[in-house]
């Protein structure tokens, strides 16, 4: 038995004249193949020109109907999308859903980054020798490469995951666009991180 959600309006895009209609109701769960996880409908629409479906999501993106998978079930293992199930139930699309699948939310930038941001950029020190250079932002020692061709050429250490004694985060901005200066480690806010 397929499972279907009743639907919200879909009150967002579409400026000026609306030429489709609003769908009433919709699959339980979709994704694309593309997608890692199942997402659930906010939303849909059916165009009037070429009759082609679009569900909203409740997390931002949409889909089009002849690319979605449906389930009304998502196999065990598989992820869910914490955003859209925690709307989707939050606005009473169904009062609990499906009992033991496996919510994820994975905010960016919390954990350390899997290269260490200092990577292929000059924020380093050279060693004696001219061809390794320890990773001002991690400490560790990587070779150095010329980078960026012929004409733009400069020194930078390879790409490199983060070593033990990587910088500590910034409280705001974590490990984004950090910056060196005097061998020291800035994040944009001007705040020094430091090991
Ligand atoms: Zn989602
Ligand atoms: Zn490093
Ligand atoms: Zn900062």
């Amino acid at each position: 038995m397929t499972v279907t959600v009743l639907l919200l309006p879909p009150t967002t895009g579409y400026p000026g004249r609306i030429e489709a209609t609003a769908l009433l109701e919709g699959p339980r769960y979709l994704r694309t193949a593309a997608m890692t996880r199942w997402h659930r409908p906010r939303s849909g629409r059916r165009d009037h020109t070429d009759q082609v479906i679009t569900y909203d999501l409740w997390c931002g993106p949409y889909i089009r109907e002849h690319l979605a998978l449906t389930t009304d079930t998502v196999p065990a293992g598989d992820l869910i999308c914490a955003t859209c199930d925690g709307r989707a139930v939050g606005a009473g699309q169904e009062t609990d859903g499906p009992p033991g699948r496996t919510l994820t939310f994975q905010p960016r930038h919390l954990t350390p980054p899997r290269n260490c941001p200092g990577s292929r950029t000059s924020m380093f020190d050279e060693l004696t020798g001219g061809r390794v250079g320890r990773c001002l932002v991690c400490q560790d020692h990587h070779p150095l490469r010329a980078m960026g061709g012929p004409y733009e050429s400069r020194y930078a250490i390879t790409q490199h995951p983060p070593g033990p004694r990587l910088v500590r985060p910034c409280p705001f901005h974590r490990w984004k666009a950090l910056t060196a200066r005097g061998g020291r480690i800035y994040c944009p806010c001007d705040t020094e991180l430091t090991a």
